[in-house]
């Protein structure tokens, strides 16, 4: 095999004051393709179809993720007990990691592998913390044979389990960077946000820099708007770059996690299937994008809900012009809306009016 060519890594990106762009959120992608089954969660299509898998690293690169991320979130080894496939284990999380190798090698982009949240961490379930150690331990480890560039420990609601995650990536990809981020739901302590086991949000990031953490942020749970305030209040104490990789959904004030999103038509309750009708769209992304860099965000990403178009806007609106963006709209052409000097002569008086028909709200 030919040597890899060498791609700047991720600290010296963020030394150099580089914005990194990670794109992810595949379990939520293949469950709306129909390859990944809703409540289980587990990313079967690795094994199933990795050609999907492969063509997905792709279309995100092809968007603008400066990372490929290893499809092996809930691929460890409480996940694939729940379904029967704990034997597949190994072959799963192996062929994530290769693929995604090969993905980030042809493209120039780097490659992260991935440990997530177990959900045993609860003092009911017998040796908890030995279990979720072992999970991270041999996740770890694969992603380190496979050559990953750095570490990405995410979706943890309990500070608790976030720093056994640091620890572990300390203890077992040694030099290899970590990137650790937490899932805010709705905690509380003395009024402020904080982790379900009560440690408020800039204290818990600063004690995951402590522990060893190289970048510390938020993931999943909450939608931009209500994930960034909680970012600008640990940006003025956190002494490490900061990663926000929200979910692509409008959560509110009232509603702050996508857990608690609902219906506005109705008042139903939307997670986790039925969250389309509150989806973030492309001039949110764009004003995520353009806030990220007022506060001085560095790490960003885009978590459940992602997809190409929302990932281009996201990297468009920090300048960059990835192979996507031949194909970035231009209205200008548009029969209706444009002005191109190629279009049939409508007459700007005539379209104008054919536009208000077309728009007008009863
Ligand atoms: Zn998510």
């Amino acid at each position: 095999m030919e040597p890899r060519k060498k791609c700047k890594g991720l600290m010296e990106r963020l030394r150099d004051g580089e914005t990194v762009i990670c794109a992810e959120g595949y379990l939520f992608v293949f469950e709306r393709r129909g390859y990944l089954t809703a409540g289980s969660y587990v990313p079967e299509v690795v094994l199933e179809h990795p050609e999907l898998v492969r063509q997905q690293y792709e279309e995100f690169v092809h968007a603008g993720s400066d990372v490929v991320l290893a499809f092996t979130y809930y691929a460890h080894r409480e996940k694939m007990a729940l379904i029967g496939r704990e034997d597949d284990l190994e072959r799963i999380n192996k062929r994530a990691l290769r693929i995604a190798r090969e993905v980030a090698d042809a493209t120039g982009t780097l490659m992260a592998g991935n440990i997530s949240n177990t959900n045993i961490f609860v003092d009911t379930v017998p040796n908890y913390q030995e279990k979720v150690w072992q999970i991270f331990k041999e996740q770890i480890e694969w992603a380190v044979d496979a050559g990953a560039d750095f570490i990405v420990g995410e979706t943890y609601d309990k500070f608790g389990e976030a720093l056994l995650a640091v620890q572990a990536c300390k203890e077992f990809a040694k030099d290899i960077p970590c990137v650790v981020t937490l899932a805010a739901q709705q905690g509380q302590v003395g009024g402020k946000p904080a982790t379900l086991d009560g440690v408020e949000y800039s204290e818990a990031l600063s004690r995951l820099v402590d522990a060893g953490a190289d970048v510390v942020g938020l993931n999943c749970a909450r939608g931009p708007a209500t994930m960034l305030p909680i970012l600008e209040e640990a940006v003025k104490v956190c002494k490490a770059p900061l990663a926000a990789v929200p979910v692509m959904f409008r959560t509110t004030k009232e509603e702050p996690n996508f857990m608690s999103s609902k219906d506005p038509l109705t008042g139903e309750l939307l997670f986790p299937v039925n969250l389309d009708c509150i989806q973030c769209n492309r001039k949110d992304m764009h004003d995520f994008g353009k806030r990220v860099q007022e506060v001085g965000i560095k790490y960003v990403g885009l978590c459940c809900g992602n997809s190409a178009h929302l990932t281009r806007s996201l990297a468009e609106s920090l300048g960059r012009k990835p192979p996507a963006s031949r194909y970035t709209p231009d209205l200008n052409k548009h029969w209706l809306l444009g002005k191109d000097d190629k279009l049939p002569l409508l007459g700007q008086d005539s379209k104008k009016k054919y536009a208000q028909t077309l728009s007008k709200v009863n």
